[in-house]
Order: C-alpha cells, then structure tokens, then sequence
C-alpha cells in the first residue's frame, strides 16, 4: 500500500514533528488537535522551524512554501476521509488514546492503518478499541522528529504483517532507521531511558548533585549529548511522569517507582522547557 495522505492527531511538539517530516518527504498531512486553534498554532510551529532552516540556508524559501502547503491544520475528523494511515501523537494517557481510536477508527477510510506515537502503552490494548485491530501499529518517533534518525515499530499482538511492512516502508521514506520491539511497557527505548531519567530526579531529590553536575556528569562522564535532567525537560516533565507510571503500573516492581520530585515538578506545572520551566530555567529562550 503506498501511503500519500496521512492524519496525525496531537499538534504538540510530536505531532507537528511527524507532520513536517511527512510533508517534507512530499506525503500530505491533516494536523489535527482538541480544535482549529490549537492546530494552527501547530503549523505556525513548524512555519518558524523551516523558516530557521531558510535563515541557515539549509532550505529554499520555495521548498518551504511547498513543504507548508502541505501541513493542513484541521479540528474535524472528517478530514480524514483522504488518508491511508492516521499517527496519534496526543497526550500520554491511555484514556485519552483509546476514546481517540475509537474517533480515528470511525472517521479514517477502510483498509487505513491506524498508529499510535505512545511511548509506553499498549499497543495491544489501543488495537482491542478499534474495529481493525489487525490494521494498528506502533509508531515510536524520537523528539525531536525532524532530528532523529531512530523509529521503533511495535507489532500489537493482533498487527497484521502487511501493516507493519507499510509501516516500516513509510518510516524508510521519511528517512529513519527502523527498530523493532516487542508490546511491552516503554518499549525498548523508554524502558532504558525513564528508569535513568527517574534515578537522575532521586540523585537531585536525595541532594547528591546540582542539575548542572547531574547534567555535566552524564554529559562529560558518560559522553551523552545531554544530560537526563535536561532531556526530561525537552521530553516535558507530564510526559516522563506518565510512563513512568506505566512502568511501575504495568511491571509491578518498585524500582520503577516515579521519585516524588517529579511528581512536585508536574504539579506545579514546571513541566520542562514547553512551560520554560523544568529542572533548568527557560525563561530566556526564544
Ligand atoms: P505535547 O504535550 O507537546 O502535545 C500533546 C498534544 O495532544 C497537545 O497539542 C494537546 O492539545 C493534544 N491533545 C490532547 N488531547 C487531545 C484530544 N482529545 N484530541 C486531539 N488532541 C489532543 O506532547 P508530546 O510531547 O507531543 O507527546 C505526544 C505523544 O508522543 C505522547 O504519547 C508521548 O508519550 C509521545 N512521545 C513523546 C516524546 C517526547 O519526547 N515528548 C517522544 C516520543 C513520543
């Protein structure tokens, strides 16, 4: 199945990554959110993140006008009735996501593969909330979208293998590296990453470091680009929270306990650089 048209559901900073590369490698995007507004606000988005990239010289303002005209925000479901796959990119909350299969379910045509970007829930349990189960898939793309080369594919139990070789046909296209990982909580990457993430929040909590030499010692000690308190920033404090609490919930063992630092942070709303607030100040960035 070639896949042209796609409807991405969430215009957060995931969504509007998928959409953007979608359109960049010439596929059409409906971008959908809660209602117009939000989703325009979306595109405006990745309108300033190309706009960048023709200020670098790195893209031509044509391209750009192109790669735009293609990113269409839309707060209806009814503008799926053109795609072949609809991505969910919406907030980490199992509720949430099987309400909005069912939604995609309805309004996406037959034979359309449904995906969902969760970084941790059940794959199995979101395909059991559609008619199509056999046509739905994870889809796990790294933040940022445009950035990072990786993709993990998730096989539900009920994934049929024409979906998921389509599925791994379009993450090729948009020019990513595939993984493949059993349905379990968190998945490949997130079960390694949120256990170090979570540990770092202990480190701090217990007064071991600052930040900034929690930061400087996974940065300059073990070589990674950055540090884990300042990636849970970038990833956003609500969504590290939640499949922590997916990991804990769902393999019952406490090491996989959220540290209550992180739980003070969210309720607070400091949820990381989308509020410029998180274990690091963002208050002056742009
Ligand atoms: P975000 O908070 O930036 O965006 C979430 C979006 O979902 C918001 O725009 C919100 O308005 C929208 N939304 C909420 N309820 C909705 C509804 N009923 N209908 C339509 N849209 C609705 O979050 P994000 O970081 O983009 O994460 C989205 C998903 O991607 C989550 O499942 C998350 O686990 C996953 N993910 C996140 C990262 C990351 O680093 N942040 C990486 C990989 C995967």
């Amino acid at each position: 199945m070639s896949i042209e048209v796609i409807g991405v559901v969430g215009a957060g900073q995931m969504g509007r990554g998928i959409a953007q590369v979608a359109a960049e490698a010439g596929l059409t995007a409906h971008l959908l959110d809660v209602d117009m507004a939000t989703a325009e606000n979306g595109v405006e988005q990745v309108a300033r993140t190309l706009s960048r990239r023709v200020e670098k010289g790195e893209l031509s303002a044509d391209a750009r006008t192109a790669i735009l005209s293609r990113v269409r925000p839309t707060g209806d479901y009814a503008s799926f009735a053109d795609a072949q796959m609809v991505i969910e990119a919406a907030t980490e909350r199992f509720e949430l996501k099987a309400e909005l299969f069912r939604r995609m379910d309805e309004a996406a045509p037959e034979g359309a593969i449904l995906a969902s970007n969760t970084s941790s829930i059940s794959i199995t349990k979101l395909a059991a909330c559609t008619t199509r189960p056999e046509l739905v898939v994870g889809m796990h793309f790294m933040n940022p979208v445009p950035v990072m080369k990786l993709v993990e594919l998730i096989r539900a139990l009920q994934t049929s293998e024409a979906t998921f070789a389509a599925t791994r046909a379009l993450a090729e296209r948009l020019g990513k590296t595939v993984i493949t990982s059993l349905d379990r909580p968190g998945f490949i990457v997130n079960r390694m990453l949120i256990p170090f993430i979570n540990e770092a929040c202990f480190v701090l909590e217990e007064g071991i470091g600052t930040p900034e030499e929690i930061d400087a010692g996974a940065k300059l000690g073990l070589n990674h680009p950055l540090g884990p308190l300042a990636l849970a920033d970038l990833i956003g404090l609500d969504t590290c929270l939640a499949i922590a609490e997916v990991l804990h919930s769902q393999l019952g063992d406490d090491k996989y306990r959220p540290a209550p630092i992180l739980r003070n942070y969210v309720a607070a709303g400091w949820l990381g650089r989308k509020t410029r607030r998180g274990f690091h100040d963002y208050s002056e960035r742009r």
